[in-house]
């Protein structure tokens, strides 16, 4: 391509952006990353993990740099993923509309984002700030996980949002029960989390004593 003729829209990269808690990092998140990069054939996927996540402000949440560090173990031996700190390094809580405007700015407004979500995370859509810009900005992708229904998308948001499925979508993935939750919990209970996260996430949740102690977060 001529560097004198600009990219057209169409022609603009595609960028996921997988944000999340990673408290810890599992395979559940692995696997819809790289399911969204192959199937919307996207250049890379950057992992976001949250600072202080905005809706479990209430909740303890593990200290940013084991969460940060944890999910740069996850993702280093994969060529298209990447780690952002924009969240972590930002004392607001995290907005994804923020992190959305901010890699707009970066690619300078010439890129096209997907954000990739599990289906518990968008069926709660309306109630993200400024969800309206953020449907504008990002194309979405929800992806199937146990105990969710997509379905529900249309009872829950379509009234509010027609054109919702323009924005939104739905992506199946193997069906995977496995939440960060329950990662604590075997830890806790000392029982095996062997194969649910990377050999080297599991080493590091043991080295540093991680979710030892009883502090139960919900989904
Ligand atoms: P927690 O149990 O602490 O809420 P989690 O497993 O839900 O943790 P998050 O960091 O909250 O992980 O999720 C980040 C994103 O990954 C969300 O969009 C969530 O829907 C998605 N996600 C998490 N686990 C899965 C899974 N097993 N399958 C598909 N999507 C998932
Ligand atoms: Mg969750």
């Amino acid at each position: 391509m001529s560097l004198l003729l600009p990219r057209l829209e169409s022609q603009w990269p595609r960028i996921g952006i997988m944000g999340g808690t990673f408290d810890p990092i599992h395979i559940g998140h692995l696997v819809t990353a790289e399911e969204a990069r192959e199937h919307f054939n996207l250049e890379s996927v950057i992992f976001v993990p949250a600072g202080l996540p905005s809706h479990k402000i209430e909740k303890k949440v593990t200290d940013p740099e084991h969460r940060y560090l944890m999910t740069f173990l996850a993702v280093t031996n994969n060529p298209y993923f990447s780690i952002s700190r924009v969240e972590i390094d930002s004392l607001e809580p995290s907005y994804t509309v923020n992190t959305v405007r901010f890699f707009q700015k970066i690619y300078d407004y010439k890129v096209s984002i997907y954000f990739i979500t599990g289906a518990d995370a968008i069926l709660d859509i309306l109630t993200w700030k400024d969800y309206e810009e953020l449907l504008e900005k990002c194309i979405f992708i929800a992806a199937s996980r146990s105990g969710y229904s997509l379905e529900k998308l249309k009872d829950k948001v379509e009234p509010f949002y027609p054109s919702i499925f323009q924005k939104v979508h739905l992506m199946e993935i193997p069906a995977m029960a496995i939440s960060s939750t329950f990662i604590r919990r075997r830890v806790r209970e000392g029982k095996t989390i062997k194969y649910l996260t990377p050999e080297a996430v599991e080493q590091y949740i043991y080295k540093s004593e991680l979710y030892q102690e009883e502090a139960e977060k919900s989904q």
